[in-house]
């Protein structure tokens, strides 16, 4: 059996429609179209969405839209996996385990616009400064997934990682196309600010980096160090305030505060449980 193609919005409207043909010949024939249409969940899913549509009495509209439908959810599930995996997190931290109660002063309301990525829309940024152990990690993460899952391109990276590759072109001559490059992503998460003071150069390739970006695609970072210590960071308090000045311009500036949790966390099991000291203390 040859596939019929069908070409032309002139053609009559039931040019594709060949009568007579056998069940197996319509299956071979919706497969070869599925796999031309590069829809393979359309492929998948038809016969059984048909029994289903027989049994509860659809329409074809009806029966057309559930087809296709499938197929845009598998296409999106798809897109978000490949974002995730593009995104290179180090590990899998989400909203729903952050404990809130350990941050009081974070407002709630706030958190929940963030998860929305509409920050990630509209080139904002997002700091979160706090001691270590807060969960600012965990928060970038989350908030990096959650944008992901909206659709935009998400990269993550420590600052030392991104000093590391902007080095590595900038000695290539790259590093205009590496900032055009890094243009697609809408959210680059920077970790980590603070923990290593930057060189002249590194502050530089920085600041290159942030002004980049300005007002055209967004910045998560993450710091150890308050605003008014950026200048040790950087090691140039000038630096440190044009960086700043460009950040938050457009941003959420989160402080988390509080004890660490890994500490915290320690402290309870070993208060429920005095025995337990041994074992988390390889894990924390
Ligand atoms: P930071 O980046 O601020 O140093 P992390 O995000 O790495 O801290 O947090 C340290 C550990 O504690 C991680 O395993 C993280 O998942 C966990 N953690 C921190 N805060 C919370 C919280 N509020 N709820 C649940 N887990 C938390
Ligand atoms: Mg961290």
């Amino acid at each position: 059996m040859s596939p019929i193609v069908t070409r032309g919005a002139d053609l009559p409207a039931d040019a594709a429609h060949v009568p007579g043909r056998t069940t197996g010949e319509l299956a071979a024939h919706l497969a070869y179209l599925a796999r031309a249409f590069k829809a393979p969940t359309i492929g998948a899913v038809w016969a059984e969405l048909a029994d289903i549509a027989r049994e509860r009495g659809w329409t074809h509209e009806e029966y057309l839209a559930a087809v296709l439908a499938r197929q845009v959810a598998d296409r999106e599930a798809n897109g978000t996996q490949l974002r995730i995996a593009g995104a290179h997190f180090p590990q899998v931290k989400t909203l729903e385990d952050f404990n809130l109660d350990h941050q009081p002063g974070l407002r709630r309301d706030v958190l929940a616009h963030l998860a929305t990525a509409a920050f990630a829309a509209t080139a904002g940024n997002v700091i979160l400064l706090g001691p270590p152990g807060v969960g600012k990690t965990h928060l970038a993460i989350a908030l990096g997934y959650k944008a992901a899952q909206a659709g935009h391109p998400v990269a993550f990276d420590t600052a030392t990682g991104w000093i590391t590759r902007l080095t590595a072109a900038h000695h290539d001559g790259r590093l205009p196309a590496e900032l055009k490059r890094l243009g697609r992503y809408r959210l680059l998460i920077v970790d980590e600010v603070g923990y290593i003071p930057f060189d002249s150069p590194a502050a530089n390739l920085f600041f290159q980096l942030v002004a980049a970006r300005y007002e055209q695609g967004s910045m998560l970072i993450t710091s150890n160090m308050p605003f008014a210590r950026w200048g040790e960071v950087f090691g140039d308090d000038v630096v440190a305030a044009a960086l700043i000045d460009r950040l938050v311009h457009h941003a959420e500036v989160i402080t988390l505060g509080g004890e660490s949790y890994r500490t915290r966390a320690r402290r309870d099991l070993l208060a429920r449980d005095p025995t337990a000291g041994t074992r988390t203390t390889a894990t924390t």
